[in-house]
């Protein structure tokens, strides 16, 4: 809002309340939308670490303009469309080891809390009625657009925007209540749970009603943090600002935190321009921990670029952090032979102690990944020459304390791999089989399930064409 970086406090002392943007279940996520997730994991790790006492609300929208049109197209109800979606995130959140929020509530469980939010907005004369909806009235909010900068006395304003998703140049008001169309009214016979009863006709929510609404509800008037892709600022983050704040007379949220988007082979992602890459495409090649290294290697305002050598450069560097915490596993095990503090010892607990406060210092800043994966880098170089002689055990635990607090800040190598026997190969063998005819069978939500289960146990399944590669992510270390 400021555009300028701030020392964060706040409103309750101790406590964040944090939201970020979730996903549009439409469709698998892409390694796009993770960047953005991954960025606000790393956000709240960091409020984790400094002792916050972190609420995280993650929204699904599970109702829009994209989700009608394309559970259509796939010729399913849309409950089960988007649920199977919403299963899709959930598993990419536990691949790339992002910590689960407090909630992920959807969209459709808040139509109550949504038609009383609307109708508060056309008390108080800040909305009107059309013939197709509910619409806010930007004219009637004098901030409206300071967030994305733009100048309202500059754009057209007489028009009305039904769809969710419009450009800057179209600043318009915009749809809190859509009534249903023909088409979705006798879908809606059929499956329910695409249209609802209102004051205004049966009909569904806008998108951007949603988040104001989740966030009322479960963090109160004002979020200290709201996260999400720069993408959103306008129209989506603009209006839920409209909204909130018109209603509630309270400034919306305190500090807004944007992601910038990642690029693929320096252009933009876009299923049109055929660069689409998919989430298990890159894990079917690349570890978790380096998928997630990679994100973290860029300050999240930053331009990343998602390239064959940026991932192997990101595989070969979280190889080398990796490395570190084998042969401290290794030295914890040898015999202890050297029982002394010496000069050697004295010099290793200095460098961590040093590099310790850097480390802090860089992800205090903005939350400074790359500088605070340079200072790991160094630590991990510290350590490796340490453990060339025999180390002192004492020393040597504490300095894989250390480490292990600052890899897990970064939330990197949490469960680490491990190996496995002929028993458990023939195990998750028959398991794939075993989805692969539900598949076959058309029952998705039982070979998701089964996949899911996997996941939680540390199986990673990838499907490129009819084969499907397993392997194993994690082994919890504890
Ligand atoms: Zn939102």
């Amino acid at each position: 809002m400021t555009r300028t970086k701030r020392l964060f406090e706040p409103l309750l002392p101790g406590k964040v309340k944090l939201y970020a943007c979730g996903p549009t279940v439409y469709g698998d996520p892409h390694i796009g939308n993770f960047r953005s997730f991954v960025s606000a994991d790393l956000l709240r790790r960091w409020l984790d670490y400094r002792g916050y006492d972190v609420t995280m609300i993650v929204n699904v929208t599970d109702i829009d303009d994209k989700t009608i049109r394309d559970s259509a197209k796939a010729g399913e109800p849309i409950k089960g469309f988007t649920q199977k979606y919403t299963r899709s995130f959930l598993r990419g959140l536990d691949l790339l080891n992002i910590r689960r929020a407090s909630a992920y509530p959807r969209a459709t469980e808040y139509i109550p809390q949504m038609l009383d939010f609307i109708q508060q907005l056309l008390d108080k004369g800040a909305a009107y009625v059309a013939e197709d909806g509910v619409y806010f009235d930007i004219d009637k909010n004098p901030n409206y657009g300071h967030l994305s900068g733009m100048d309202l006395k500059q754009v057209q304003t007489t028009e009305r925007m039904a769809k969710d998703e419009y450009d800057k140049e179209n600043a318009q008001d915009f749809a809190l209540w859509k009534k249903s169309t023909v088409e979705e009214l006798e879908r809606n016979n059929i499956e329910p749970g695409l249209s609802w009863d209102s004051p205004w006709g049966k009909g569904r929510p806008g998108w951007h009603i949603e988040c104001s609404v989740m966030t009322r509800d479960l963090l109160g008037d004002t979020l200290d943090i709201h996260a999400g892709g720069e993408d959103l600022v306008f129209p989506h983050h603009t209006n839920e600002i409209a909204q909130s704040e018109t209603l509630t007379g309270k400034q919306f949220v305190r500090y807004w935190v944007h992601i910038r988007h990642l690029m693929i082979n320096g252009k933009k992602m876009s299923k049109s321009l055929g660069n689409y890459v998919s989430f298990d495409e890159v894990l079917a090649r690349y570890s978790a921990d380096s998928f997630r290294y990679f994100y973290l290697s860029t300050h999240y305002r930053r331009p990343l670029d998602y390239t064959d050598d940026a991932m192997k450069s990101a595989e070969g560097s979280a190889k080398r952090l990796e490395n570190t915490l084998d042969l401290i596993d290794a030295a914890l095990k040898s015999p202890d032979s050297n029982l002394d503090i010496n000069q050697r010892e004295q010099k290793l607990l200095n460098e961590l102690e040093k590099q310790g406060t850097a480390f802090e210092e860089a992800m205090d800043d903005d939350l400074d990944s790359h500088t605070a994966l340079d200072i790991l880098h160094a630590i991990s170089g510290a350590i490796n020459e340490y453990l060339t002689d025999p180390p002192n055990k004492g020393v040597a635990l504490r300095a894989h304390i250390l480490y292990k607090k600052f890899l897990n800040a970064l939330g990197l190598f949490e469960k680490r791999s491990g190996g496995s026997d002929d028993l458990t190969n023939k195990l998750i063998k028959t398991m794939i089989e075993m989805r692969n005819q539900f598949r076959k069978e058309k029952n998705y939500a039982k070979a998701d399930e089964i996949r899911n289960k996997l996941v939680t146990i540390g199986v990673i399944l990838a499907d490129s064409g009819s084969e499907t590669n397993w392997k194993i992510e994690k082994q919890k270390s504890s």
